[in-house]
C-alpha cells in the first residue's frame, strides 16, 4: 500500500550534496596543492637568482683581482727580458721589474726564477736571498708546458712564515728568444682575501660560499664546514664532476660534506680555472615556504573537515526529514481506524490501474464491501466494538489479497473497496467468495446475535466494453446493493463493463 522503504541508500538530493561536498573538498586541495606548488617553484627561483647575483659579483672581484696579479706578472717577464736593463743598478732593476704589483690587495712576495727554479728577483728585496722553487707545483707546471698561460697552483704555507697562513700563487712562465723554458715568475697571494671578500656576503646558516679550482681543490670556504678544509681535493665528489661538466648553472643535490640537501649555484671564474659554487642549504631556501605550506594546509584541512562535517549535518537533517515525509506521506495515505488504504489512496490508484487496464488486454475488477447490519452490531456493543470489529474486517479483507498490485481501502463507514488489476471476474469472485467467508467465520463477539458478514458487489471492467471508470464504480455499487436485497452475506455480479 505505501511507497517502498529505500533503506539506507542515500537519496538523490543526498547523493548530490555528498558528490558536491566531496568535489569542492578535491577542488580546494588541488588549488591550494598547485598555489603551494607554485610558490615551492617561485621561491626556488628567487633562490637561485640571488646565488647567481652572488656568484657574478665574487666572480667579477676575483677576476679583476687576479688580472692585477698577472698584470704585475706580465710587468715582471717583460722588464727581466729587457736587455738594456741589464746594465743599470740593482736598486732601478728592481724599480722597474716590481713597481706594478703593489696594487694588488693581500699581495705576497712577487718572485722570478731562473730556469732551475732559483730565485733571482724578490719584489721585498733589490738583492734576493738564494732559495729555491724547482720542486713547485707552479714551477713544475711551466717548466714541463710551454702553454700553461697564467697557472694557479694549489694552496699552501711557508715554513718559515710565523703567521702559518694559507696561501695560492699565480705564475707565468718566461720563454728565452727561441722559446725555450728560461724561468718562471710567481707571485703569492694570502687566501684571506677570498675570506674577507666571501665574509661580505649574508647568505644564511648552512649555507656556504666556495672557491675551487678546476682540478677540484678547495681554495677557500666561508663559512668553513669543517675545519682543515683547505687545499682538500674534491675532485671525486659526484657534484664537483657535475659543476666541472656542466660549467654554470643551479641544481638540488645532496651534499658529500653535510649530508644534507643543498642548492648549488656555480660558475667558472671567466677563463680562469676557477670555480665559484654558493651552496644554500635548502633547509634555509625552503623554510619560510614551508612555514606558510603548513599554516594553509592546516588552514585548509580544517576548512575541509569543517565542509564535510557541514555537508554530513545537512545529509542527516535531510534523511530525517525525508523519513518525516516518508512517515508522513504514509499517514497521508492510510486510514487510521484500520491501517488500510484510506479513500483518496483508493481513488488514485483505481484511477492509475483504469488507465494501465486501458492500454494493455486485462481486465480490472472492483469489490465493494459492505457490513451488514452494523448500526444493529453498533447500538449492541457500542462505538467501540465496532471499532474494533471494523478493525478485525479490514485485517480479513488485507489478508486476502496478495498481489503486490492488488489494493484493499476503506471506502468509508463500515464499506470497503478492493481493486484487483489484472483479474477476471472469475478470479475476483473465488478471492470475493474468500473474504466473505472467512469474515462469517470469524469467531462471534461475545454477546452477540450473529456472526459478523459482509456484503460483497463485485464489477468487472473490460477495454472492449469502453465504459468510463465512473461506470464501473456504479455497476459495483449496484451489485453489492442488489447482494443486499438477496439476503446479504453473499457476493454479487454485476453485468461486464
Ligand atoms: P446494511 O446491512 O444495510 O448495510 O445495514 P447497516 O446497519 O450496516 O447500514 P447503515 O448504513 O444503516 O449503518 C452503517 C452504520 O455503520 C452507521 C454507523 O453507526 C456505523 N459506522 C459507520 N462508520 C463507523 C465507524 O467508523 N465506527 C463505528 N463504530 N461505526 C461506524
Ligand atoms: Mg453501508
Ligand atoms: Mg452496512
Amino acid at each position: 500500500m505505501s511507497q517502498p522503504r529505500t533503506g539506507n541508500l542515500p537519496s538523490r538530493s543526498e547523493l548530490l550534496l555528498m558528490l558536491g561536498s566531496g568535489f569542492t573538498v578535491l577542488l580546494i586541495v588541488i588549488i591550494v596543492a598547485a598555489l603551494l606548488s607554485r610558490e615551492h617553484a617561485s621561491t626556488l627561483l628567487a633562490a637561485k637568482r640571488s646565488t647567481t647575483n652572488i656568484t657574478q659579483l665574487i666572480n667579477a672581484d676575483v677576476l679583476r683581482n687576479v688580472e692585477l696579479y698577472d698584470l704585475a706578472l706580465q710587468g715582471l717577464i717583460a722588464a727581466a727580458t729587457r736587455k738594456d736593463l741589464a746594465h743599470v743598478s740593482a736598486d732601478i732593476q728592481h724599480l722597474v721589474q716590481f713597481d706594478q704589483s703593489t696594487a694588488a690587495p693581500f699581495k705576497g712576495e712577487v718572485l722570478l726564477l731562473d730556469a732551475n727554479g732559483a730565485v733571482i728577483a724578490d719584489s721585498s728585496t733589490p738583492h734576493p736571498t738564494p732559495r729555491n722553487f724547482a720542486n713547485r707545483d707552479y714551477f713544475l707546471a711551466h717548466q714541463n708546458n710551454s702553454t700553461a698561460g697564467l697557472f694557479i697552483s694549489r694552496p699552501f704555507k711557508i715554513r718559515c712564515d710565523c703567521d702559518q697562513v694559507w696561501r695560492i700563487a699565480f705564475s707565468r712562465r718566461v720563454s728565452g728568444p727561441n722559446g725555450e723554458f728560461a724561468g718562471v715568475a710567481v707571485a703569492t697571494m694570502r687566501l684571506a682575501y677570498f675570506d674577507q671578500l666571501f665574509n661580505r656576503l649574508t647568505i644564511g646558516n648552512g649555507s656556504s660560499v666556495n672557491l675551487l679550482n678546476t682540478r677540484g681543490i678547495l681554495l677557500a670556504q666561508q663559512p668553513l664546514l669543517e675545519r682543515d678544509m683547505i687545499d682538500k681535493d674534491l675532485s671525486d665528489r659526484p657534484n664537483f664532476k657535475r659543476m666541472l661538466r656542466e660549467g654554470e648553472g643551479s641544481f638540488r643535490a645532496i651534499s658529500s660534506l653535510s649530508g644534507t640537501e643543498r642548492l648549488y649555484t656555480f660558475s667558472n671564474v671567466g677563463e680562469l680555472p676557477l670555480i665559484v659554487v654558493v651552496a644554500l642549504a635548502s633547509e634555509d631556501v625552503f623554510a619560510p615556504w614551508q612555514r606558510a605550506a603548513l599554516l594553509t594546509s592546516g588552514a585548509t584541512g580544517v576548512l575541509c573537515i569543517g565542509l564535510l562535517w557541514l555537508t554530513w549535518m545537512l545529509r542527516r537533517e535531510l534523511r530525517r526529514r525525508h523519513r518525516a515525509e516518508e512517515v508522513l506521506s504514509e499517514l497521508a495515505a492510510t486510514d487510521a481506524l484500520t491501517g488500510l488504504a484510506n479513500r483518496r489512496t483508493l481513488d488514485q490508484r483505481l484511477r492509475l490501474e483504469w488507465e494501465r487496464a486501458q492500454r494493455s488486454t486485462e481486465s480490472l475488477t472492483l469489490l465493494m464491501i459492505d457490513v451488514d447490519h452494523f448500526k444493529a452490531f453498533n447500538d449492541r456493543h457500542g462505538h467501540h466494538g465496532g471499532d474494533a470489529a471494523l478493525r478485525t474486517v479490514a485485517q480479513v479483507i488485507g489478508s486476502n489479497i496478495r498481489r503486490p498490485a492488488d489494493l484493499a481501502a476503506r471506502y468509508g463507514g463500515e464499506e470497503f473497496a478492493v481493486v484487483l488489476p489484472d483479474t477476471d471476474a472469475k478470479g475476483a469472485r473465488v478471492i470475493a467468495e474468500h473474504i466473505r467467508s472467512s469474515i462469517e467465520h470469524l469467531p462471534w463477539v461475545a454477546g452477540a446475535e450473529r456472526p459478523i458478514t459482509v456484503s460483497i458487489g463485485m464489477s468487472t471492467w473490460h477495454k472492449r466494453n469502453r465504459q468510463p471508470l465512473e461506470a464501473l464504480l456504479l455497476s459495483a455499487d449496484q451489485a453489492l446493493y442488489q447482494a443486499k436485497h438477496s439476503g446479504r452475506n453473499r457476493v454479487a455480479e454485476a453485468g461486464a463493463c
